[in-house]
């Protein structure tokens, strides 16, 4: 039987660390702070705003939100940052994507100081990071580095293979792999011979968008895959392809309209060593990683982290 790897307990066990860092810095006179800015009413930014929100509460992180109008234009959105960036008792900046359309995305990401950047989209901690010398890096790939670290799997050596080369997930995944010694290639959508790379994985990271796109002869038998793909599947059909005859999901399913599913088909993950299940995997880690990010700033911009 494969392993399933625990994002929930090691979400929670970061969690921890970064309260106890919290609480040390409490006794300094230091209470980190992380503004968030959410624009429109996209109900799933809206849900991740208030978990990531609520992660500061518990936490002892301070939060505040900040919600521009819809119709908000670029230079409205970067007096908003500008303002976070002066403000000595916010760390981290965080613009939870996407953004309406006339607001221009990548304008306003560069305009985030990098000492806030706490989603390390900023092309100057996207250089350090493939510099070799991270400094606030991405929480979803970060997560991907934690769980297998926290897992006791290991990296130096390994093949990893990353499906995904998209700024947030696939690249800097790919970079913190390479740090950690891995052997990485990258994939996307015009690899030739997919399944032949990534049947050669002791690591697949999968970060596609497409619901159970890896299937079982893609996989090498014992490897480890760590499923990055959040997707939503409303399709009976669909869902039939990919739970039939698992109970649990029937009931989900049948509660809610929808299930989630990665990247990854679950038969695949049968030929796997160990994986991070959807849900319960790399998407725990994200918020875990953000606060940790929140604090790490914190401690940066007063000469230390
Ligand atoms: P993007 O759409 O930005 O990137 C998808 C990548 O997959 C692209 O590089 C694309 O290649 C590649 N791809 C698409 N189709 C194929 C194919 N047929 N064969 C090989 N490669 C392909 O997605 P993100 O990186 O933002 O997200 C990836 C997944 O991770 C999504 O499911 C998203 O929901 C999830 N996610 C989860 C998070 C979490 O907290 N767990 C956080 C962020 C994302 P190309 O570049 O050539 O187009």
């Amino acid at each position: 039987m494969p392993k399933v790897l625990d994002g929930a307990g090691i979400a929670a066990a970061i969690k921890a660390e970064v309260a106890e860092e919290v609480r040390e810095l409490d006794s300094q006179g230091i209470r980190p702070g992380l503004a968030a800015v959410l624009v429109g009413h996209v109900p799933a930014s809206a849900i991740y705003v208030r978990s990531k929100v609520h992660a500061c509460e518990e936490l002892g992180i301070y939060s505040e939100l900040t919600t521009p109008q819809e119709t908000v234009t670029t230079e409205e959105m970067l007096d908003v940052v500008a303002a976070l960036n002066d403000r000595d008792d916010i760390d981290g900046i965080l613009i939870q994507l996407p953004l309406p359309n006339q607001v221009d995305a990548k304008l306003l990401l560069d305009a985030v100081s990098p000492a806030k950047d706490v989603d390390g989209f900023h092309p100057v901690n996207a250089g350090k990071l493939q510099a070799g010398r991270p400094s606030l890096v991405p929480c979803t790939p970060a997560g991907v580095i934690e769980i297998l670290r926290r897992s006791g799997i290991q990296m130096e050596g390994q093949r990893a293979v990353v499906v995904g080369r998209s700024d947030i997930v696939g690249k800097p995944a790919a970079m913190l792999l390479l740090n950690e010694n891995a052997t990485v290639t990258i994939c996307h959508s015009k690899t030739r011979d997919l399944e032949a790379i990534t049947r050669e994985a002791d690591i697949l990271v999968a970060a596609i968008g497409r619901p159970g796109f890896i299937t079982p002869g893609m996989v090498k038998p014992g490897g480890t895959i760590i499923d990055v793909g959040i997707n939503r599947i409303t399709d009976r059909a669909e869902f039939e392809r990919f739970f039939a005859g698992n109970a649990k999901r029937e009931a989900a399913f049948a509660k809610r309209g929808s299930v989630v599913i990665g990247d990854v088909h679950p038969a695949a993950f049968e030929v796997a060593g160990a994986y991070t299940p959807v849900p319960g995997g790399v998407g725990l880690l994200t918020i875990a990683m953000l606060m940790a990010n929140t604090v790490r700033a914190a401690k940066m911009r007063r000469g230390g982290g």
